[in-house]
């Protein structure tokens, strides 16, 4: 009889468990920060060198260990944190798998140095690959000192999947900023390549979460008290001048730890439906409490998805919760933001209003073209009047771009030019006949393809125009957003941005492709730099150019409902006839829509 299995060694099994738990850097520093708040440390550094894939130190004042302890630390399902199948059900602490410790120091050369208080020297240990080389006394302050030194050097797969240091840089220092905004009473700080890359000084929950998503936000930001006996819900909340792009500044806990999860997330975008544009996400920093029988954390080895119990309850709590601060907010009631108008067909007498005194003011004041087209005369400096367009309320001192001529270039007429135009329907649509056809057109859609294609035209012939900037504005992100605008400064130059580092999580915008202009600029800044981090970094910038030229487009015309001259709906006509539609429309959406008479004969009974 052959044997055929055996039970594998430990030096294995734990390198095959580091491959759930070690993905990168990041991860490794998500577990060693865990553990140091498990073990009451008030102050965390960090030091990585080479975006951590050189090196990785992690300082705590924690409790430290004891030789022993400090020995077992490094076995599998070694911990000090659960001891019996029921302490499952109560788990306060942020660890309680025991095996971190032993998976990273399976696929890296690893160091754990640490001194109990109180006892009068430490002990360090060292590791290579998964075996323990020298185990030896040391001075040290209390606390704990690990040392991860050249992640998978001996896994050469997972090498490969690393990405540039200025990514993984990115990743670690959103890691830090998670761990930073569920703790504000614990000091962070941590340094890449020896220079400082982020210190949060303790301090409360408003100020850290303004330290992490930028400065300006604290004043948009609203408390968050709710909840129920089942649930709690706190943290912070905020108001719509203070979106994203993408969900990375919506933070959200369970009894401390950071979670990823569907079920929350749709309970704080079911608060904000109606409130904010489609596409636009809050920052949000949310706490929900609750009983730890409750939940169960032990979904997956990362720990960032868990399970309740009582689901439903759950996010019912988080949605009211968040809607009572959003119903009770100054903003609310004095500013309905554009976004009613659209998003989930929104139909209030507010919306109303807002199109009748748009109409009415588009009587006595210029509009703004739906873009800019590309003309010789037009490619130079940009006209000093000032143009308000009612309906979205461009700042009197922005430079407006300049007015179409009065008529377009009479040429044989394309399809789009011989409609005649009947009118606009709902500020959005513009209904066109032909002999026996009634035309449908999207007004926004059908500009963003023109614009979209003028981009593409602008970016083969040398490149997209950009506009400077009267003043300089500086944006702040998130770190990994830094990171990105760093890496890619020259190409995005070459589409019309001229960015530049301006210290920490800041960098200032001296100008932006000409099509946007200023009003949009910040929020466009934004949504390509998240646009571009969504790519990552292993594609060339290439890869993403379509994607970012579509986000410029739709950047650079109005959104929402908006009033059109005549003259301005046949411009766009004429654009649209010199537009390929044939290619794909930047967000695959159709620009129009045709109902025959013969259709419309069908509907009415009478064929
Ligand atoms: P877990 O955190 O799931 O228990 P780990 O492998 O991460 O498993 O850590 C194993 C044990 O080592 C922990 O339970 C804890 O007792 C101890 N430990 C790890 N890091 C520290 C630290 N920074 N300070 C004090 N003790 C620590
Ligand atoms: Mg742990």
């Amino acid at each position: 009889m052959s044997q055929r299995i055996t039970i594998l060694p430990e030096t294995l099994t734990n390198k095959i468990a580091a491959g759930e738990v070690v993905e990168r850097p990041a991860s490794v520093i998500k577990e060693l920060i865990e553990n140091s708040l498990d073990a009451g440390a008030t102050d965390i550094s960090v030091e990585i060198i080479a975006g951590g894939r050189r090196r990785i130190l992690v300082t705590d004042n924690g409790h430290g260990m004891s030789r022993e302890d400090a020995l077992l630390s490094l076995e599998r399902h070694a911990t000090s944190k659960i001891r019996v199948d029921s302490d499952l059900d109560r788990i306060l602490t942020l660890g309680f798998r025991g095996e971190a410790l032993p998976s990273i120091a399976s696929v890296s050369r690893f160091s754990l140095a640490t001194r109990e208080s109180g006892t009068l020297e430490g002990t360090e240990i060292i590791v290579e690959g998964g075996r323990v080389r020298d185990v030896r006394a040391c001075g040290m302050p209390a606390g704990t000192v690990i040392g991860v030194e050249q992640i998978f050097y001996n896994l050469p797969p997972r090498l490969k999947f690393m990405k540039s240091a200025e990514t993984e840089t990115g990743h670690v220092a959103d890691v830090i900023a998670r761990m930073a905004v569920s703790r504000p009473d614990v000091a962070f700080s941590c340094t890449s390549d020896e220079r400082e890359l982020l210190r949060l000084l303790r301090s409360d929950l408003r100020w850290r979460l303004a330290q992490v998503v930028g400065r300006e936000s604290s004043q948009h930001l609203y408390p968050v008290k709710g909840g129920d006996g089942y649930a709690t819900v706190t943290g912070f909340v905020s108001g719509p001048a203070l979106m994203r792009s993408g969900t990375q500044a919506i933070y959200t806990y369970v009894n401390g730890r950071f979670i990823r999860d569907k079920v929350v997330q749709h309970a704080v975008m079911q608060a904000y439906r109606g409130v904010i544009d489609r596409g636009r996400y809050p920052v949000v920093a949310l706490f929900i409490e609750t009983s730890p029988g409750e939940v169960d954390v032990n979904v997956h080895p990362t720990k960032h998805e868990v399970r309740f119990r009582r689901q439903a309850d759950v996010h019912d709590a988080i949605q009211a919760a968040v809607e009572e601060v959003l119903r009770s907010s100054p903003w609310l009631a004095s500013a309905p933001p554009a976004a009613a108008s659209t998003a989930d067909g929104a139909t209030g007498q507010a919306y109303r209003q807002r199109i009748a005194a748009a109409a009415q003011a588009s009587l006595s004041l210029p509009l703004r073209p739906l873009y800019q087209p590309q003309t010789a005369e037009q490619s130079g400096p940009a006209s000093a009047t000032p143009v308000v367009s009612p309906a979205d309320n461009i700042s009197v001192n922005e430079p407006a771009p300049p007015f179409l001529p009065e008529q377009p270039p009479t040429e044989s007429a394309g399809y789009f030019s011989s409609l005649s135009v009947i009118g606009q329907f709902h500020c959005e649509y513009i209904l066109c006949q032909s002999d026996s056809e009634l035309v449908i057109i999207d007004q926004h859609a059908a500009s963003e393809r023109v614009a979209y294609q003028l981009l593409k035209q602008q970016c083969q012939s040398g490149g997209i125009e950009s506009q400077r900037l009267l003043f300089p504005e500086t944006v702040e992100l998130s770190y990994s957003e830094v990171a990105v605008a760093t890496r890619f400064t020259t190409d995005l130059a070459g589409i019309g941005f001229d960015l530049e580092p301006f210290g920490g999580t800041t960098i200032m915008v001296s100008a932006v492709p000409r099509l946007v202009g200023k009003k949009d600029a910040i929020l466009l800044v934004r949504d390509i730099l998240a646009e571009l981090e969504r790519f990552g970094t292993s594609g060339a910038f290439n890869d993403a150019l379509e994607s970012l030229l579509s986000r410029i487009a739709c950047h650079s015309v109005i959104r929402g409902a908006h009033p059109l001259e005549k003259r301005q709906i046949k411009e766009l006509l004429y654009h649209m006839d010199h537009t390929d539609f044939a290619a794909s429309c930047p967000h695959g959406r159709p620009v129009s829509y045709v109902v025959t008479l013969a259709g419309l004969q069908r509907i009415f009974k009478r064929t």
